[in-house]
């Protein structure tokens, strides 16, 4: 089998049948069958392939569809399409990079001067890659090896839509370690755009992901509406993206809390260049919730953590830091105040944290309503038959007495 096929652009006749084939066991790919795009390790027959683009095909031969394949990676193979006119890769990407711009326009998404997710990976059929367009910059986030692999035809396809645009390429570290690759940093660039009327300006090689959680762009729109004459406490505010929306509601005042000292001071420059009032607190939250009852209450506490609970080995210690850090909230809102409780793992999700805050609250003899629920945006799409890529929950709650 040739490693470099993932590569190859194709002038063959049929390049469905020229892939080679990756034989799987069909009772190991039950997930596969129900619709989700990957193959795991376990369900592999198929030795000694390399990486590249494989036709998926089970033990009692049937097709199943093209894959991208790592054979260092868990999850070995990540299909691509299941249709059986594949007209080979350059083509594919092409196809697929123009249907989700055309997709997004259709959604009302301009990438004029705004931000917004142009490809969302297994939402838009490129398992492993995810492109955010700042202005007039895109960010290149390689998921995969494969991705990462054919760099040139994916510039190539982004290039015939964003011809005048700046386009960087990034793996993160966590990414690269999965598929076996080295880390690639994005170059230094600055990028200025805007999201709700609120400016921002920051260089997308220095920052974490691609530069911005534009994930949550829907719930920062939610909380502005319901921030008016609140005093408010945004935890893990990474550049104060909330605490600024909080503030152009008309929040009182804004505190935002992170451990990362260049996130905060970006967050003041934010807030500067916006003419918007806003305090930072560097610190480890589990660590600041206890002395900041010296300055409580809040009327608005805004708790979005990073992943507390990466894979479901994790998830029971995540639950209890969910736990912690809600009894923790509680303890600095006022009746009539609201908690915006946010959670960007897969194994806990919308109905943990309802269950987490019900207990809590509960147990404190205090009541929290449910106002609103909060997801990831429509630039983030997901196969519904791939639970896994509905990652981001949010829950706004509002505190009664009990
Ligand atoms: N709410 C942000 C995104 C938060 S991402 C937004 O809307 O843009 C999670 C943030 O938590 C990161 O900025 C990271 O630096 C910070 N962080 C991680 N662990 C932390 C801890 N223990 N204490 C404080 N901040 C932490």
């Amino acid at each position: 089998m040739d490693p470099t096929n993932g590569q190859q652009t194709g002038e063959c006749v049929n390049p469905m049948t020229d892939l080679p084939d990756l034989l799987v066991r069909r009772r190991k790919i039950a997930n596969v069958l129900r619709g989700e795009p990957w193959v795991y390790e376990n369900a592999v027959i198929s030795e000694g392939f390399g990486p590249g683009l494989y036709r998926v095909v089970t033990d009692s031969g049937q097709p199943i569809g093209v894959a991208d394949v790592n054979p260092k990676a868990m999850v070995v193979a990540r299909i691509l399409t299941r249709r059986d006119d594949f007209q080979g890769i350059e083509t594919y990407l092409n196809q697929s990079v123009m249907g989700a711009l055309q997709r997004r326009l259709r959604l009302g998404y301009s990438f004029q001067g705004g931000a917004a997710r142009l490809i969302n990976s297994e939402g838009d059929g490129l398992p492993g890659l995810v492109v955010d367009v700042y202005g007039r910059t895109l960010v290149v986030d390689f998921i995969t090896r494969g991705m990462r692999d054919r760099q040139t035809l994916i510039l190539a396809a982004l290039r015939q839509h964003f011809n005048d645009s700046t386009i960087v390429c990034r793996m993160g570290s966590d990414a690269a370690k999965r598929e076996g690759c080295e880390p690639l940093q994005a170059p230094s660039t600055e990028v200025t755009f805007a999201e709700h009327g609120i400016r921002y300006t920051l260089d997308v090689g220095a920052g974490q992901k691609t530069g911005f959680y534009l994930d949550q762009r829907d719930n920062r729109l939610l909380i502005a509406r319901c921030a008016g004459g609140r005093k408010v406490l945004d935890l893990f505010s990474y550049q104060g993206a909330f605490s600024l929306s909080a503030v152009s509601g008309g929040a009182i005042s804004a505190l935002a809390v992170d451990s990362s000292e260049p996130a905060l001071a970006l967050a003041r420059s934010h807030a500067q260049a916006n003419k918007f009032g806003l305090s930072t607190l560097q610190g480890d939250v589990f660590d600041v919730l206890e002395p900041l009852a010296q300055e409580g209450p809040f009327d608005l506490i805004i708790c979005d953590p990073p992943k507390l609970a990466p894979s479901k080995k994790d998830r029971n210690k995540g639950i209890s830091a969910y736990r912690y850090l809600t009894d923790r909230c509680l303890r600095l809102l006022p009746e009539g105040g609201l908690l915006f409780l946010a959670s960007c793992s897969q194994t806990i999700n919308r109905a943990d944290l309802l269950e987490i805050v019900s207990q809590v609250a509960t147990k404190r003899g205090e009541r929290m309503d449910v106002l609103a629920l909060g997801s990831q945006p429509a630039d983030h799409p997901w196969p519904a038959a791939f639970g896994t890529g509905h990652y981001l929950s949010a829950v706004l709650f509002e505190k009664r007495a009990g």
